[in-house]
């Protein structure tokens, strides 16, 4: 891929993120434009964990459009190639179980995931881990942050040995709150 079609490829993703996005808001007090965590998701990957690969960043802008938007598994392989889709899918959780199911299975399945999905699963902890720790989202309590990030750390437990950058910034951010990525 030339480094011009690499842009414009990159710049898809994040248009088609913003559009499906445009609704939404994060859960912060300041309610920030939901497209801020995907574009964050992928400047994590690009600058601190140095990932070059167009896929992998593509499938950071898009990664919750299949979670939280219309988008269908179709759609994103129409636009992005299989590849893409297939991480995004990767990191998606099946909205039809219940939530604490969702996020039992997360715990479990992080080891088997592929490298690529590892990746934007580490960067997606670290951004909404730094969120959390940033402020606190209205009516939650700070014991349910802790939660948060005790549940977070199991599954990043299960993502190690994919990116020694964003894991060791992931072991300050637990330790900070007296949790040990052991
Ligand atoms: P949620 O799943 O409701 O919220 C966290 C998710 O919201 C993130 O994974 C992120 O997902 C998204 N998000 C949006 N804005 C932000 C932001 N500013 N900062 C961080 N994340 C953001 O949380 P949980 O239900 O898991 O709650 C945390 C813990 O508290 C749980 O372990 C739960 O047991 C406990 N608890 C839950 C209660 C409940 O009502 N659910 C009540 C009391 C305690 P994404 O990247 O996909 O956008
Ligand atoms: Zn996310």
């Amino acid at each position: 891929m030339s480094p011009s079609s690499e842009a414009a490829h990159l710049l898809e993703a994040a248009n088609f993120a913003a559009r499906k996005h445009k609704e939404q808001r994060r859960k912060d007090p300041e309610g920030t434009p939901y497209i801020n965590h995907p574009i964050g998701v992928a400047c994590i990957l690009a600058q601190e964990g140095g990932v070059t690969d167009v896929a992998v960043l593509q499938a950071a802008l898009l990664h919750d459009t299949l979670e939280d938007t219309d988008t269908s598994p179709a759609e994103l392989e129409e636009r992005f190639g299989v590849e893409v889709r297939r991480l995004v899918q990767e990191v998606t959780d099946d909205k039809a179980l219940p939530k604490a199911q969702r996020k039992r299975l997360q715990v479990q399945q992080a080891a088997s995931k592929s490298p690529s999905a590892r990746l934007v699963a580490l960067a997606d902890k670290l951004h909404n881990l730094r969120d959390l720790q940033r402020c606190t989202p209205a009516g939650w309590s700070e014991e349910r942050v802790q939660e948060y990030f005790l549940w977070a750390l199991e599954v990043v437990k299960g993502l190690r040995g994919t990116n020694a950058v964003l894991e060791e910034k992931l072991q300050q951010l637990f330790q900070a709150r007296g949790l040990l990525l052991v």
